[in-house]
């Protein structure tokens, strides 16, 4: 060897210790590393161990002590989660960088949005930067490891003093939300400690892992309805715009070991192009790390393909982070699984069969799988993306100024110039809640303090402009702009049959929102103000010799008229129009309590209009109606907790009808409506799903304690029917229609039922429809709108019989071009078919919605139609009685 080598050597160690130095000066009697506990000395076991979790309020306090004792980790609790558990992130970077924290975020907010900075000024934030990457892990509870690997990266971090982790630490901000759904954590390791050693060893949580919305937590992030994602997006779209963001997850037990960026085919257009080459580039060198490491089953650009749903890794791309995730295969929750090689499957995207391909060169060849095993795989990803980012920061930090310049760029030359939110809407207050979603992304938004005329329309003073020409162009055009997913050789098997796309076909919340939004080709001129925070309305108040007259076509009005009922204040309601006064609007009685009035207004944003006429002949008395939900187990219904969510935001309070309350045979002197959220009939009824079997994920009722297989059988199905032929309201959201439909025996089809995807298909779309909103079920409603329609959604016919005259149809489609935005085949079948029928049985009715009037909780545009079948009806015509 060469001598000239080690002063080199010796002085790359001198580097390496003044670095650490500053901390050894904090604190001189403690040798980095030597006080701070493991991981396995703390918790008592290695992270990942088999039949082994840490406990989030014991993660919590690990982290706390991380950061008491170590000066390279700080730990910031953002507020409590929807049950009550802190929220935490962790900051991770050299001691200098820390005490330099918000310096160093400002000049990271300088490279994300560098409209009008000078030149030198942008080169001297790359000259002083550090690369920002944020992390997280534990979004899927189900998906026990990752929340265990962040302990044990944490702790790397802040005990190793070798060369590659004190780059990292220098050069970089290692941002780690160590577990993005506190509450699903702890439910899910309480859930499989109880049952370690019993015969449901492994068997999956019964019901949602988050209250409300269960694994649909990654599909929240563009409009943000839990606090933890509100959490995130203040780390990721406001407070941090990272250079790259990792999500770690986990997928089936059969496949690859581990997924690594990039994503596959198809991708999303319209991002910085810089970030999908640099999604290549972090990938490529994970993927490296991982064979280094002797890790064998790691396969890129297959599986996850690059239009995805608006989750957080799939949204940041439009942000121009290079936005990613790891998917590792999964055990049976902390319990190892044995793969035989004949049972290791490809992907349908990019990976055919289990063999060698240049994006998956190592297979694994199958036997024992650990929880451990992805602990240690996902250290290598989590490092590796640091590593490449710590050894290439200038690079990176001037990629996140050509992204976000380039893409400000393209929206100052390219059409549409901004996208107008006119002042004037149906429902004003929910196109407020669309601008604070937009403001939730970071994105900019202005507002015009007067009237204008622009491209020859005249907009009122209030109206909101979206321009373009800002460097979160990517994720404002499919936000808001028209949307049409791809059909090619990507989405189509070899047999023709489109493959269904990862989530939704369409993102645009416009469209989910009912708000008007105007693209225009050229810059707004007008004067415009910034709108510098979340815009909370206060509302109004015209007391008039009548009362108040509420709008029906404000979903917050329904919220005021339950504040009021909660009151013990008596509504009406309009059903003939009159002077100043609209079908579907509530009227508020003069005697209502003024204090009362003046806090509804300021909670829910809406007038009280003075009504000065006595409108008594027109109207009728509405009363709150007494709700009750289906709730099964099999892992809990989504839909069902979406709309636990959407009930409660809007103040209709619920109960809860498990199994036992389903059958019980008085539910009419219970209930005035039972919701049936989105279910196939096999899963609510208990009797076995078809097409069961095969991998853990399935989901059969014998796979679970006797406790929790669900279903209400026979004896539940009876006692609906009797519930709904003594007066009762049976809604039913899309698929859960079959239930009345075969179980009743109604006079109406589903005409999809069956159909051949090729030759009927729309996998997520919005989809333009005529409103009846004379009929009370859509009071409120605009008379064309657009309905979300999911694969395995409902449209409805009227079949021939002596009853047609108690079906009103109330939404149907248009006759031709249906598509809004997203993807649909076979218009021609649906045209002029009912998406929404009500349906006189016995006494009551059956309202079915065909398609997502409620969906995530994200469709404003079409809620009312859930609200109104939520409230008193009108008596039902005489010709009904023994019908
Ligand atoms: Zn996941």
């Amino acid at each position: 060897m060469k001598p000239n080598r080690l002063p080199l050597r010796l002085a790359l160690v001198m580097l390496a210790l003044s670095v650490a130095l500053p901390g050894l000066a904090l604190r001189p009697t403690v040798a980095l590393g030597q006080q701070i506990p493991s991981p396995e000395s703390f918790f008592g076991f290695e992270m990942g161990a088999d039949r082994k979790l840490a406990r989030w309020d014991k993660l919590v306090e690990y982290y706390n002590l991380l950061d008491s004792e170590s000066p390279r980790l700080q730990v910031v609790n953002m507020g409590p989660s929807t049950l009550g558990n802190p929220f935490l992130v962790l900051f991770i970077s050299s001691p200098e960088n820390l005490a330099n924290l918000e310096a160093l975020r400002q000049i990271n907010a300088t490279l994300s949005d560098p409209r009008g900075v000078a030149e030198a000024e942008i080169q001297q934030a790359i000259d002083q930067g550090k690369a920002v990457v944020v992390q997280s892990f534990g979004l899927h509870s189900s998906e026990v490891a990752a929340s265990q690997t962040a302990a044990e990266v944490a702790y790397d971090m802040v005990t190793r003093e070798d060369e590659e982790m004190l780059r990292i630490l220098d050069n970089t901000i290692a941002i780690m939300i160590p577990c993005f759904n506190p509450d699903g954590e702890i439910m899910v390791t309480d859930w499989y400690n109880q049952n370690v050693g019993t015969e449901y060893e492994g068997v999956g949580l019964p019901w949602l892992y988050h209250h409300y919305i269960g694994h649909d937590n990654n599909r929240d992030a563009f409009m943000q309805n839990t606090i933890e994602s509100v959490y995130g997006a203040k780390i990721i779209f406001q407070d941090w715009i990272p250079q790259a963001y990792i999500d770690h997850h986990q997928m089936g037990a059969y496949g690859a070991r581990l997924y690594v960026p990039p994503y596959a085919e198809p991708i999303r257009p319209e991002a910085d192009p810089l970030t999908w080459r640099e999604m290549a580039w972090y990938g490529a060198h994970i993927a490296y790390k991982e064979e280094e490491a002797g890790k064998s089953g790691v396969v890129n650009a297959a599986v996850y393909s690059g239009w995805g749903h608006f989750g957080f890794h799939w949204i940041t791309p439009f942000h121009n982070i290079a936005g990613m995730l790891t998917e590792s295969a999964s055990a049976r929750l902390a319990t190892p699984l044995f793969l035989h090689p004949d049972q290791l499957q490809g992907s349908r995207r990019g990976m055919p069969e289990y063999e060698e391909q240049t994006t998956f060169p190592n297979p694994w060849p199958g036997g024992w799988w650990r929880v451990r095993d992805i602990v240690e795989q996902q250290k290598i990803a989590v490092i590796a993306a640091l590593d490449i980012a710590a050894r290439n920061r200038k690079t990176v930090l001037r990629n996140a100024y050509l992204k976000a310049s380039r893409q400000t760029e393209r929206g100052a030359k390219g059409k549409p110039a901004a996208f107008v939110v006119p002042a004037a809407q149906h429902d004003p207050l929910t196109a407020q809640k669309m601008i604070n979603t937009l403001l939730g992304q970071g994105i900019e938004v202005q507002q015009a303090p007067e009237a204008f005329t622009h491209e020859g329309r005249v907009y009122d003073a209030g109206t909101f402009v979206v321009s373009m020409a800002q460097p979160k162009r990517g994720v404002i055009r499919w936000l808001l702009g028209r949307t049409f997913y791809p059909d090619n050789s990507y989405t189509r098997d070899r047999d023709g049959n489109p493959i269904r796309p990862y989530d939704m076909s369409t993102d645009n919340i416009a469209e989910y929102m009912g708000v008007r939004v105007d693209p225009v080709d050229t810059a707004v001129e007008t004067a415009l103000a910034k709108v510098t925070q979340k815009i909370d309305p206060a509302g109004s108040i015209a007391k008039g010799q009548h009362g108040y007259v509420l709008d029906g076509r404000l979903n917050d009005s329904f919220k005021a008229v339950n504040l009021l009922w909660d009151g013990k204040v008596a509504v009406r309601r309009v059903d003939q129009p009159s002077a100043g006064l609209r079908a579907g609007d509530f009227i508020v009685s003069a005697s209502a309590s003024e204090a009362l009035v003046a806090e509804i207004a300021q909670e829910t944003g809406v007038g009280f209009q003075a009504l000065d006429t006595d409108a008594s002949a027109g109207s009728r008395p509405v009363t709150r109606a007494r709700i009750g939900m289906y709730q099964r187990y099999l892992g809990g219904n989504m839909d069902e907790g979406w709309t636990r969510l959407l009930l409660e935001n809007f103040g209709f309070p619920y109960t809860t009808l498990k199994d036992a309350e389903i059958k019980a045979d008085d539910l009419h002197e219970n209930y005035d409506v039972i919701i049936l959220p989105a279910d196939n009939v096999a899963r609510m009824t208990g009797e076995r799903p078809e097409g069961s079997g095969g991998g853990f994920r399935s989901r059969r009722p014998e796979d679970y304690p006797p406790e929790y297989r669900s279903g209400f059988g026979k004896e539940g199905v009876e006692a609906l029917k009797a519930f709904v032929e003594n007066g009762g309201t049976l809604v039913t959201f899309a698929e859960a229609g079959a239930l009345p439909i075969e179980k009743f025996e109604l006079p109406i089809r589903n005409v999809v039922a069956g159909v051949p995807s090729k030759e009927f298909w729309s996998p997520g779309s919005t989809l333009r429809v005529h409103i009846d909103n004379t009929n009370p079920l859509a009071y409120g409603m605009p008379s064309e709108g657009l309905a979300m329609f999911l694969g395995g959604n409902h449209v409805y016919q009227v079949l021939p019989s002596d009853r047609n005259h108690r079906i009103e149809r109330i939404v149907t489609f248009v006759d031709r071009d249906l598509l809004q935005s997203g993807w649909l085949l076979g218009e021609a079948l649906i045209a002029e078919k009912a998406a929404m029928v009500s349906v006189g049985h016995g006494q009551g009715r059956v309202v079915l919605i065909g398609f997502r009037a409620q969906h995530r909780v994200q469709t404003h545009g079409t809620f009312k139609l859930v609200f109104n079948a939520l409230l008193s009806s009108p008596a039902l015509a005489p010709t009904t009685s023994g019908q």
